[in-house]
């Protein structure tokens, strides 16, 4: 019969780059909770409304991005393609500003966009985001970059280096917004994306990557000049905290973001040895995405990492973490497959990684696959070893092995937990 296949642009992760991946996510769920974060789940399916609402409607993922479908029951849902809009919405839902302010929370899920699957760029990847919620300080901003930084560094990624703009507020972005407009409509030769999105919203113009439009972007009028007070002492004071802390920040005027629903602060962390899909963090200020939902104003700030295109960066690094490898084969031969179980089953209540032969392979056989699977004790259980209540521990490191009674396994565990603490 005919093979199915996997969906274009989807992908299976198999062992062992999985076991690496949830290393990633142990890290991940450990920065998030040394900075106070707590874990959300929301549904991976939202009505479509909540992102054309709360992402959208000229951004790249609501315009040509999103799984949207009509359910059995003839409503317009969206596959999750980002992860702030679902939280605004159940914390909006579920009132969660009633335990107090400030929320603060973290998720690690699949968000599906229909793109043009490429290296960095999958129809389905995972994000490490978080969110906090009721913060408008500049201690918020900086709080989430830290925590990215620091959990980017806790993996092996090296230094970090944030690009940063501010988009200013609901009181600056309109003069800007304008002068944009009035630059661009004196433009000739914008691709067909920019000339359809000019007059709905002349900022994601900078965000464009076609070389033709890129051009354009040196003579655009600048934002700074544009801030409110308010919004540069704002950013000043962000740019000053991060100093402070020693991250490594450098200015991009052209850095506006895939989602409408950043205020002030945005900010990317990049990978340089990445190629073109090379932003690994993405993240920002969102003061009116809430109100936007139908909650009261509510000052908000967070980010999106990739997990996707970190593990590969990291794999380029070549300082992925690798899953534990297991500690012990239980060999046997002969009749002895019951008592060999149970001393596996030993070992495992004893918190040892333990292998048991499942396939009757001959002792040699058994050896080589130890080895393979990197593992360095082996303990075998024969008919003599049976008959006498012993079983033989060879240590394929050293290259030796010696018989000992099965009651003193206890003394085995250590020995195994001692190596693989010196490990
Ligand atoms: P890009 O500019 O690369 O398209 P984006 O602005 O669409 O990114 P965000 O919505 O900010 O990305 O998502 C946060 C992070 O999720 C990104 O920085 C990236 O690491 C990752 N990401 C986004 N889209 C994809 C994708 N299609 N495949 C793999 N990872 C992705
Ligand atoms: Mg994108």
């Amino acid at each position: 019969m005919e093979q199915i296949r996997r969906l274009k642009g989807m992908k299976d992760l198999l062992p062992p780059a999985s076991g690496r991946r949830s290393i990633l996510e142990d890290r991940a769920r450990e920065a998030a909770g040394t900075y106070g974060y707590s874990e959300i789940r929301t549904p991976i399916l939202e009505a479509a409304e909540l992102y054309v609402r709360g992402v959208g409607e000229s951004t790249d993922i609501v315009e040509k991005e999103t799984y949207t479908f009509e359910d059995r029951g003839g409503r317009l849902v969206t596959l999750r393609p980002e992860g702030t809009a679902g939280v605004v919405r159940a914390y909006l839902e579920e009132n969660m500003h009633a335990a107090g302010l400030p929320v603060k929370v973290f998720y690690l899920q699949p968000a599906f966009r229909s793109e043009n699957p490429q290296a960095g760029r999958y129809r389905q990847h995972t994000q490490f985001g978080v969110e906090l919620l009721g913060a408008a300080d500049a201690l918020a901003d900086v709080e989430v970059i830290l925590l990215a930084r620091t959990f980017l560094s806790r993996v092996g990624f090296g230094r970090v280096t944030v690009t940063l703009n501010s988009l200013g507020c609901s009181d600056c972005r309109p003069r800007y917004r304008e002068a944009l407009l009035a630059y661009y409509r004196g433009v000739d030769g914008l691709c067909a994306t920019c000339r359809e999105r000019r007059e709905k919203n002349p900022l994601r113009l900078l965000d464009c990557k076609e070389p033709g439009c890129c051009a354009f972007k040196t003579g655009a009028p600048e934002r700074e000049k544009f801030l409110c007070a308010a919004c540069a002492d704002h950013q000043n004071r962000v740019e000053d905290l991060l100093t402070a802390q020693g991250v490594v920040w450098r200015p991009d005027k052209n850095l506006v973001r895939g989602l409408d629903y950043y205020t002030r602060t945005v900010f990317e962390i990049v990978d340089e040895g990445l190629g073109a899909q090379n932003t690994v963090c993405g993240g920002g200020r969102y003061d009116r995405l809430v109100e936007t939902l139908g909650g009261r104003p509510t000052p908000a700030v967070g980010f999106g990492l990739g997990l996707e295109r970190l593990q590969e960066a990291l794999e380029k690094k070549g300082v992925v973490p690798a899953a534990p490898a297991p500690e012990l084969l239980v060999a046997h031969r002969g009749e002895t497959a019951a008592a060999a179980l149970q001393l596996a089953e030993k070992a495992r209540r004893a918190g040892i990684r333990t292998e048991l032969e499942l396939l009757g392979r001959s002792l040699k056989s058994q050896l080589k696959y130890a080895d393979k699977l990197g593992i360095r004790t082996v303990a075998i259980l024969g008919e003599d070893e049976a008959a006498r209540g012993t079983v033989t521990v060879r240590d394929l490191v050293v290259g030796e092995q010696r018989e000992m009674r099965r009651e003193n396994l206890e003394q085995l565990w250590q020995t195994i937990r001692e190596q693989e603490g010196s490990n």
